[in-house]
Parts: structure tokens; sequence; C-alpha cells
């Protein structure tokens, strides 16, 4: 070739690289363009190598921000920086127990079998790494026959270098600067790591994306456990304070509402209302039917109670069949309004059980407290009993008022 084509097919060459496109010929040979030319192409395939390899990383960092399953990006690390850093094997370990173990998370090697397994836990006062390795800092071991002769008793030195291992590079994973666990990169042969100052910042971009990922995690796990935390409280709550046939507010529920109401009443200056509901002639059902018809209508019936009750109004199970609701603050006709819906929401419409329909009623009893004396609860409790009891004395499916003069 001669010197200007020569020349020419170096500059083409310069050009495209300066592109990212390394596919061009470079002219090689003994003379000094020639010279020029292999030194280019050196170049040439260090720059090829930097981009792929920051490609690589970039992809990493990508799945890291994405993929919260840290086997499949440690898997893509190792499939990935073959080309870029040396080794035989990688593994991850974390530290546990805050700090006192260390747990073997994941590993893969070019070789069979593995002695140094997924799963291991080892104490930290047993591994060298804790006293060497300062954070931010990695360690390389060069020659792990001489690492051993000093570490004798570590049990991870011992197993690493029974599986052929003889150097390492080891990266910490720092979360707020602390170490939370460590990346292994282990070659079968001695001194790899040394004086590779691009493999050594390559190690530490990796170690530092993983560190995200994992704190990550851990974070996307504590509020996870904070929420199940939340919901088994809730279900708690629900349980101590709610019936579990009907869903309703329980007596001890019901009876701590109208407790505070009552206090609330009295230092308000204002008056509560009380209605006392029983289900009209409920042993004929549960005798006709059968008593899980008849939980089956009670059901139905609480649940027409409480779709009719406004957001203020309170309704709870009493007792068996019977109800308390506590409304606040009504006059006598507003009183008697809430409980005439409370009787047509039952009373107007039949009730589906599994062999028929049943027309269910239900008896109330209002009781009304306005001044300081009768905004007592077991006066309006009674009175309101005695007036379910006219109720029902006066034929049953209506509503009665009790008289607290
Ligand atoms: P009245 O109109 O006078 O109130 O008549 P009644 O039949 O409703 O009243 P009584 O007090 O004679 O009977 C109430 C029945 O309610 C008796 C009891 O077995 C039934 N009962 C109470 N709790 C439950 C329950 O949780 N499930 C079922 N299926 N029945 C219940
Ligand atoms: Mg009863
Ligand atoms: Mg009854």
């Amino acid at each position: 070739m001669k010197k200007n084509d020569q020349i020419r097919a170096l500059l083409r060459a310069t050009e495209a690289m300066s592109q990212g496109n390394f596919a061009f010929d470079i002219p090689t040979g003994d003379d000094e363009i020639g010279q020029l030319g292999k030194s280019l192409e050196k170049l040439s395939n260090y720059l090829q190598k930097q981009l792929e390899r920051n490609q690589s990383l970039y992809r990493i960092m990508v799945e890291c921000n994405h993929n919260l399953h840290l086997i499949d990006v440690l898997n893509h690390i190792y499939e990935s920086f073959q080309d870029h850093l040396p080794y035989d094997r990688i593994s991850l370990a974390l530290l546990e127990n805050e700090g006192s173990k260390l747990k073997l998370h994941w590993s893969r090697a070019k070789y069979d079998p593995l002695i140094l397994n997924t799963g291991l836990t080892i104490p930290t006062t047993d591994s060298s790494l804790l006293a060497i390795i300062n954070p931010g800092d990695m360690l390389i071991i060069d020659d792990l026959n001489v690492h051993l002769q000093k570490y004798s008793r570590s049990r991870l030195t011992q197993a690493i270098f029974s599986e052929g291992i003889r150097s390492c590079l080891i990266c910490p994973l720092l979360a707020d600067s602390k170490p939370i666990g460590f990346i292994f990169f282990s070659s079968r042969m001695k001194n790899v790591y040394q004086g590779l100052h691009l493999h050594q910042d390559l190690a530490l971009q990796i170690a530092s994306q993983l560190s995200v990922l994992i704190e990550k995690n851990q974070l996307y796990r504590g509020v996870k456990l904070n929420k199940q935390l939340k919901a088994q409280k809730k279900s708690l709550e629900q349980r101590v304070t709610h019936d579990a046939l009907t869903g309703l507010l329980n007596r001890p529920a019901i009876f701590d509402i109208l407790h505070r109401q009552i206090q609330r009443a009295k230092r308000g200056g204002y008056g509560i209302s009380i209605i006392m509901i029983d289900i009209d002639h409920f042993k004929i059902i549960n005798d006709t039917y059968g008593h899980l018809a008849g939980d089956a209508v009670l059901c139905e019936i609480a649940n027409r109670l409480s779709q009719s009750a406004r957001s203020h109004e309170y309704i709870g199970r009493y007792g068996g069949e019977e109800f308390l609701a506590i409304i606040s603050p009504y006059n006598q006709d507003g009183a008697l309004r809430v409980a005439e819906r409370f009787r047509n929401a039952v009373a107007g419409k039949e009730i589906h059980t599994k062999e028929t329909f049943v027309s269910v009623t239900i008896s109330l009893g209002v009781a009304i407290g306005t001044e300081a004396e009768t905004l007592d609860e077991q006066l309006l409790l009674k009175k309101a009993d005695e007036a379910l009891y006219q109720a029902k004395h006066k034929g049953r499916n209506r509503v009665e008022l009790a008289n607290l003069q």
C-alpha cells in the first residue's frame, strides 16, 4: 500500500473510532506508519472494551433500578463482565444479625463442585474480612496460600482455597457508609487483580450498584412488613370491637360509645336518643327453618339496620336478637323518624333464606335523655327496654316512645 493510501486509511479509521465505530480495517506494518497503525489498533481495542464495559455497567444500573430481584442482577453481572474482569467465581455474602454473621447469599463459578456453598453462615469472628477491610476500600489477595498461612483458622479462606482459588478481589457493599456485605471476584490464578486499576474501578462500581439494590430491597421488605403489621392490627381491633356473626359493634363497644356520647351530651348541653330493637317472634323462625337459617336472618336484619343508619348513628348487637342504636342529638320527632326508618328497613322487604322467603319485623323502644338527670346510661336503657315491651304488647312491628318526665 502506498504511503498516502496508508495515511488515508488511518484517517478513515480514526474518524470512524471517534464516532464509536471500531469495525474499520487499520493498516499495520513495520515502517513508521505501520507502527502508528499498530498503536491505533491497540487504542481501538482498548476504547472498544471501555465502551462495552460502560454499556454493561449501564445495563446493570438500569436493571438495579427496575428489577428488585437480586439473584437476576447477580447472574447478569456474572455473564456480562467476563471480558472485562478476570474471574472464575463470583460470590455475594451479606452481614446478618447486626453484623455478627456473614451469610453466603449467592455464588456462581466456572468449575464444579463448590465447597463454599450458598446458604453457608459463619460468625464474622471466624472471618478475616472485617478486620482487614476498611469501608470503601477493596481488598486484594494476590496469593491465597500466603493469606491462609496468616489466617489459618478462617473457614471461609480454607474452603475457597480448597476449591482451587488462588487470588481474590473483595469489595465491601455499603449502606450509609457501613458495610452490609461483600462481593468476591475470585480467580484460580495468582496475582490477577494486582495493578489492574481499571478492573478495580469496575469492581467498585458493580459493588456500589449492588449496595443500592440491596438497600432498596431491604427498604421494600420493611415497607411490606409494616403494611402487614398494620393490617394485622386492624383485623385484631376489628375482632375486639365487633360481633363475629353480624359484624355490628359488639356489646362492650356499643356501651363504650353510649358512655362517651352521654359525657359529650352533658358537656355540650344537648340530648341523646337511644333505640332498643328486638326481632319479633324470632324463636318461630329458628323453630321453623332451623338455627342456621335463623343466623342468616339475624345477619340480614343487622345488615339492613346498618345500611339504613347515617354516619353519625351507631348500631350494636346488644344481646341474642336485640340491637341498640345510639342516635344523637335528636328531638322527639327526629328520634321517632329514625326509629321508623329502621323499622321500615326490616319490614319493607321479605328476607330470602335458602328455603323460602320470610317476613320479619322488629319492635323498637325509644328513650330520649335531655336533662342532666335523664342523661344516664342505666335509666335510658331501662326506659328504652320498657318502651320496647310496650311495642311488643301493642302488637309488635311498631315504635314506642318512653316517657322520661
Ligand atoms: P318476641 O317477639 O317476643 O321477641 O319473640 P321472640 O321469639 O323473638 O323472643 P324470645 O325471647 O322468645 O326468643 C328469642 C330467640 O332468639 C331465642 C333464641 O334462641 C334466639 N336467638 C338468640 N340469639 C340467636 C342467634 O345468634 N342465632 C339464632 N339463630 N337465634 C338466636
Ligand atoms: Mg329478645
Ligand atoms: Mg324477639
